[in-house]
């Protein structure tokens, strides 16, 4: 176990940030000086619950955030301070709903099983100017954008800057590429763990968002910043693994890739099942927010295709389809968005999967057609949530989900949730006067 003072002593880090992810997917610190930082490691810092998203009153006691001194980073673009992804513990005991806890119940419900979830996320963004309502580079028009050359160069001072800072850091990036919508990059790095992934999920988009700031931009990960253009997804990859790592049990057991039709071991198809029976409810995880249902169900965008989908299917390698089973042991889930927590991203994908692999759930048909323009021909397929009303009442109804995902997170999110819908309806909006005003 790392000894965070000795870690400041060694690379001459001045101050921690402990830091926890809420909720809604924020991220709260507290800046502390590599003096105090031992206290800290055994005892955690101080918040007061209320004023962050978890669902607390102004009179619950202080909550601590205890570091997690595995996963501590040293800035690479500011070497005096080190993050460290923190868990929220209350009156000795861990926070119920804090993200990281529900995850890392998971994992552990998954390692009983003698499974070991690996994922890898794809976390597209957006660089915009710094009033976040244009997009940065006004050069940048193409109908077309995708990989595009010239325009990736144009900020290859901030994509080859955080980069640089992957490859530091050890995770494995191995390519960026300017994406589908104008404005709009993603970069890739390895998968690994759940845990490890969420972490390093948590970190990029704190990462991206800071050097995009040294740069004078801005980044975002909003579903669908611009009307019009495709949005930001955050796909994930999945793989289950023995707990040794060394297997992967969504393969074939024989090595030859035959895995029948659906690409996947019997395991894998069964967790594929689960993703699949609770995909309604899930969405309201991974496209948490108001504007998430502008990204899925969304008219075509400029470049001819949204890139995100609008129905509860399945396919090979086709990316048409909520899922997206590229080859043998593994399977691409295409529904979240930039919006998703990355820790509830992954707890979300390992509880439907789980309760999959235990009612040997069946993924359904395979459907090898293009969905945005056969769409039509597909019977019996459950749409998507067409909002965050929808998706929290499909959430709220799913009783098997909301147990896997425990009873006290499941009950603060929707509370949560529907208190953030009511924000939203309650807000006075042009639309309605445009259309209402002389009726
Ligand atoms: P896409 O073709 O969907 O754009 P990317 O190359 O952008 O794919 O991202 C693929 C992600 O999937 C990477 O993070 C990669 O490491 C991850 N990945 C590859 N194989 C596996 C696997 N077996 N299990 C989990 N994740 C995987
Ligand atoms: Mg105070
Ligand atoms: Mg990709
Ligand atoms: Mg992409
Ligand atoms: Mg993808």
């Amino acid at each position: 176990m790392t000894d965070l003072a000795a870690f400041a002593k060694e690379k001459g880090v001045k101050y921690f940030m402990i830091s926890y992810t809420d909720l809604f997917g924020g991220q709260r610190a507290k800046l502390v000086p590599a003096q105090a930082i031992a206290d800290m490691q055994e005892d955690g810092a101080g918040f007061a619950g209320f004023a962050t998203w978890l669902d607390m009153t102004p009179a619950h006691p202080d909550m601590l955030a205890v570091p997690d001194p595995a996963t501590a980073i040293q800035l690479p673009w500011k070497p005096e301070v080190a993050w460290v992804a923190a868990n929220c513990v209350m009156e000795d005991a861990e926070v119920a709903q804090a993200p990281r806890n529900v995850l890392r119940r998971l994992i552990a419900e998954a390692a009983e099983a003698g499974l070991r979830v690996k994922t890898g996320i794809e976390a597209e963004f957006f660089l915009l100017t710094p009033e976040g309502d244009k997009i940065s580079d006004p050069a940048d028009t193409a109908a077309k954008p995708c990989y595009d050359q010239q325009a990736v160069m144009r900020r290859y001072d901030v994509i080859s800057e955080i980069c640089d800072y992957m490859l530091e850091l050890g995770w494995g990036p191995y390519q960026n590429d300017h994406e589908d919508a104008n404005g709009q990059f993603e970069m890739n790095w390895e998968f690994a763990d759940a845990l490890v992934t969420a972490d390093r999920h948590s970190f990029f988009k704190f990462m991206v968002k800071s050097v995009a700031e040294k740069h004078g931009l801005r980044a975002t990960f909003m579903p669908k910043p611009i009307e019009g253009l495709t949005g930001n997804g955050c796909h994930a990859h999945v793989s289950v693994w023995d707990l040794d790592g060394k297997t992967n049990a969504f393969a074939s057991k024989d090595g030859t890739g035959q895995t029948g039709e659906v690409g996947l071991s019997e395991q894998g198809a069964h967790f594929l099942g689960g993703i699949m029976k609770h995909a309604e409810a899930l969405a309201a995880i991974t496209n948490p927010t108001v504007n998430s249902y502008k990204r899925i169900n969304a008219p075509r965008t400029m470049s001819g295709a949204t890139w995100a989908p609008n129905t509860v299917t399945w396919t090979g390698n086709n990316r048409t389809h909520m899922v997206r089973v590229p080859g043998p042991g593994r399977f691409e889930l295409r529904l979240p968005d930039g919006a998703v927590n990355p820790y509830l991203l992954q707890a979300v994908i390992i509880a439907a999967g789980l309760s999959g692999i235990r009612s040997k759930a069946d993924p359904g048909p395979r459907y090898d057609i293009d969905m945005y323009a056969e769409g039509h021909k597909v019977e019996g397929a459950p749409k998507l949530p067409l909002n965050l009303l929808d998706a929290i009442r499909s959430f709220d109804a799913d009783a098997g989900l909301k147990e896997m995902m425990g009873a006290e997170f499941s009950a603060s999110y929707m509370k949560m949730k529907m208190q953030e819908w009511n924000s939203f309806v309650s807000h006075f909006s042009h639309w309605e006067r445009e259309n209402t005003l002389d009726i």
